[in-house]
């Protein structure tokens, strides 16, 4: 069993993409079987085939699928059949995404779609070794975890020097660290971590391109990801130097390392400013205050909105008249705003909400 890693661009996998009763459901220029008999028809609902569309035209990565090769060389799709029908479908236009279809996507956004690649392992072996990946991917039991999958296939000197820093018992990313980390280091959640703020400093989409470069190289050790590690660690250290487990605890500190580790920060300043949000009932992330304070990103706060009740006393209190344009509006075509935003210490009251029409309330939150 051979099992290798590829980047296939959307314009190969959906290459002469069809899916009829006749043809079954192929592409990739007809040599590959999207639907092959012991898989799932096709179950992906809007929405899920929505998140598929977005996270392809953000450039985002998505999960890595698996091919198997037969002799004659053709594939059959072993996982990522409902995201790969969904992109297909988009891009040969069988539905549309916000509104529009591929076809009235400018020239730049069909080909950046079209560009866009999916990390793809092809294995190569006999019947019974693809039956048994096929257990280990898609079935019960105690499934792999993504990087326990990725430590098989990249199996190398770098990986083993890797697991005495993250995934024993005893690490020191456990000794040390594990208050700032979520998961298990025996189920590789730490190691997956380390290397997913690695890959973000570097620029790499995925987790399998750091590894692959790893196990390509001999003499390669683990010393720069422990490294690099340590070096996120001692920042939130030194910048919040109050521990707060709740909040604190699973956080994504690597990205927000990379982003701001040359920032001129004040740690008396952000801790008076932690204290302060805290106590905000504004803010109902409160595990968003560190990004929040960093990035000046109010997104990450999750601030307060107005229920419904709130909206439809104001909508009769103005009589169903936008406050902006002034023309009338059905409740639903209307959006609750606030009047003084959070920022200006404008809470989530009655006497702080206006209705306004979709278009008035996009076009003030653009300003
Ligand atoms: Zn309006």
């Amino acid at each position: 069993m051979e099992i290798t890693m590829h980047e296939i661009p959307v314009s190969e996998v959906a290459a002469d993409y069809v899916d009829t009763p006749a043809t079954g459901c192929r592409g990739y220029g007809g040599k590959l079987n999207i639907r092959p008999t012991f898989q799932r028809e096709f179950v992906y609902n809007e929405a899920q085939r929505d998140a598929v569309i977005r996270t392809v035209k953000s450039g985002f990565p998505l999960n890595v699928m698996y091919w198997v090769q037969s002799d004659d060389g053709t594939y059959e799709m072993l996982d990522g059949q409902q995201r790969t029908i969904s992109i297909c479908q988009y891009v040969t236009g069988g539905f549309s995404f916000e509104y529009r279809s591929f076809n009235s996507l400018t020239k730049t956004e069909r080909e950046s779609i079209l560009d866009y690649k999916l990390m793809i392992y092809i294995c190569v072996g006999n019947d019974a070794e693809k039956l048994d990946w096929f257990q280990v991917i898609n079935t019960a039991g105690e499934k792999l975890t993504e990087q326990e999958a990725r430590n098989a296939i990249y199996a190398c000197p770098w990986l083993t020097d890797a697991k005495n820093y993250f995934s024993k018992p005893n690490c020191p990313a456990h000794n040390l660290y594990r208050q700032y980390l979520s998961g298990k280091a025996i189920r590789q959640d730490y190691l997956e971590t380390a290397l997913k703020w690695i890959c973000d400093r570097d620029g790499l989409r995925a987790v399998e391109n750091y590894m692959d470069a790893q196990k390509k190289n001999s003499t390669a050790t683990a010393f720069e990801l422990w490294n690099y590690f340590l070096g996120v660690m001692t920042w939130v250290q030194a910048i919040f130097p109050t521990y707060r487990e709740k909040l604190m605890k699973g956080l994504n500190w690597g990205i927000l390392y990379n982003r701001h580790k040359d920032d001129a920060l004040d740690p008396a300043r952000l801790e008076r400013e932690i204290s302060r949000l805290l106590k905000d009932t504004e803010v109902t992330n409160k595990r968003g205050i560190y990004e929040y304070l960093l990035s000046g990103d109010e997104k990450t706060l999750s601030l307060r909105q107005f229920d419904d009740d709130q909206k439809s006393a104001a909508y009769e209190r103005q009589g169903g008249i936008c406050k902006l344009c002034g023309k009338h509006f059905e409740l639903n075509e209307m959006e609750a705003d606030h009047i003084d935003p959070w920022s200006a210490g404008g809470k989530t009251t009655l006497d702080n909400c206006q209705m306004l029409c979709k278009s008035c309330n996009r076009r003030k939150s653009n300003h």
